[in-house]
This record gives structure tokens, sequence and C-alpha cells, in this order.
């Protein structure tokens, strides 16, 4: 085949973190699968571009746009003003909410009382960045997945996770003996993000994703993995 050297036609690498049901998982053919990866590929599919995607650790995605190894982001990212320094991020297309995972029999109930405890997180999430900010380095313990955190929480060696509000549904699913608290650490807005500076890749996803949402396809992706 010949090189396609149009601003149509190419391939559109988009990175992601994949341990984040239901928006990014690994199937069982190794393929990664989710609403970030359906959504990506409508976009491509508006772009004329093939769809690739690159699989990493979720605080390498700012990094590997930097250094031009992936060209977009879609991996359930909050938008936030330290990471708006770093990337353009483009509309919002969904909404997250930070949640508190404890124990069925845990005496924490609101996010006050997590003042003096240990909590874990996902590494440079924004559960991270808010429980480091609200409780100090000293009570948060870092993961490489949010799995990972859950994981410590069944073993008795931290007292909570704050970590999105889906992938917490899908981990307390998988565990015994844990629950989610009704109360929210904080409601955000999940976006795209590309290279600071790439206006014509921002704004051809931006009228991509404008299209995708007046046509029903991105509620229709949702609606897919989310079932309220
Ligand atoms: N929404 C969170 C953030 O942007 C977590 C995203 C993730 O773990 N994939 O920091």
């Amino acid at each position: 085949t010949e090189a396609n050297t149009s601003a149509e036609g190419g391939t559109l690498r988009m990175g992601t973190n994949a341990t984040f049901p239901p928006y990014e998982t690994v199937d069982e053919n190794n393929n990664v699968v989710g609403i970030d990866a359906d959504i990506a590929k409508a976009v491509a599919d508006k772009l004329g571009k093939e769809l690739e995607i690159v699989n990493m650790e979720f605080d390498s995605l700012i990094p590997a746009l930097g250094a031009d190894q992936i060209d977009i982001v879609l991996a359930g990212m909050t938008v936030t003003p330290e990471r708006q320094e770093q990337v353009d991020f483009t509309e919002s297309y969904a909404t997250g909410i930070q949640s508190i995972i404890v124990p069925e029999d845990s005496a924490i109930a609101t996010v006050e009382d997590l003042a003096d405890k240990t909590v874990g997180v996902q590494t440079g999430t924004t559960g991270d960045i808010y429980c480091t900010g609200d409780l100090g380095e000293e009570h948060v313990q870092r993961f490489e997945s949010g799995v990972v955190a859950t994981q410590a929480l069944v073993n008795g060696q931290i007292d909570a996770v704050v970590i999105d509000n889906e992938p917490a549904k899908a981990y307390v699913e998988a565990n015994q003996g844990l629950k989610i608290l009704d109360t929210e650490y904080a409601v955000e807005d999940y976006a795209a993000a590309v290279k600071k500076g790439n206006t014509e890749l921002l704004d051809q996803v931006n009228s991509a994703l404008e299209e995708l949402k007046a046509d029903g396809t991105i509620d229709e992706i949702i609606a897919n993995y989310i079932h309220e």
C-alpha cells in the first residue's frame, strides 16, 4: 500500500490504561475494549483514520503525548487545571465521580472520616491528587491500578480506596465484603487529550465528538456498558 500523506488517512494512536472498567479493559483476546475504545473508533472513522490503541500506565499517558508516542488519550481522564497546562483537552464526553470503597463493616461513613486513615489510590489519578492534598502523603498509598489497590483493601493493608465510580462498582462486584459509600468525593468531567498546541487534531476531534453527541452515538456507546 502507498503511504498516505494527506490529512485524511493514516493512524490515530490512542493511549490508555486498560485497568478501568467499563471505559477500558483487556478482553480474552488481549484487545483493549470499552467505552473509550468505542468512542475513539467512532472518532477515527469520522477522521478517516485507522485506530491503534496503546496500553500503558496511567501516569505515562501525558508524557507519551508530549513525546509523540501517541496522538490522543482516552482513559477516563479527568479535566484538571494542572493537566490543562500540559495537554489540550477536548470537549467533555462523560462524567465521573470519585467514590470511596470501604469494607462492609468499616466505621468510615464520610469523606471527613478518612482524615487519619490510610487510603489507597491509583498513581497519578485525581483520587491520588485529592487524597494527597487533603490527607497528606503519609495517609496515601499508591498502586499501579485500582485492581491492585482494591486487593490491598481486601487484604486489610489499607482502610479505603478512592477511585472513579464505574471501576469502583466493578471492583466491589468482583470482591466479597466491600461497599461504596453514598457520599461522593468529587464530580468530574472526562475528556480526550491531545498534545499541547495540536489545534488541528483538537478541532477535528471536537467536531467529531459534537457530531457523535448530536446523533446519539456517544449516549448509545455509554448505554452499552453502563446500565443504570
Ligand atoms: N479519572 C481519573 C483521572 O483522570 C482516573 C482515570 C484512570 O484511572 N484511568 O485521574
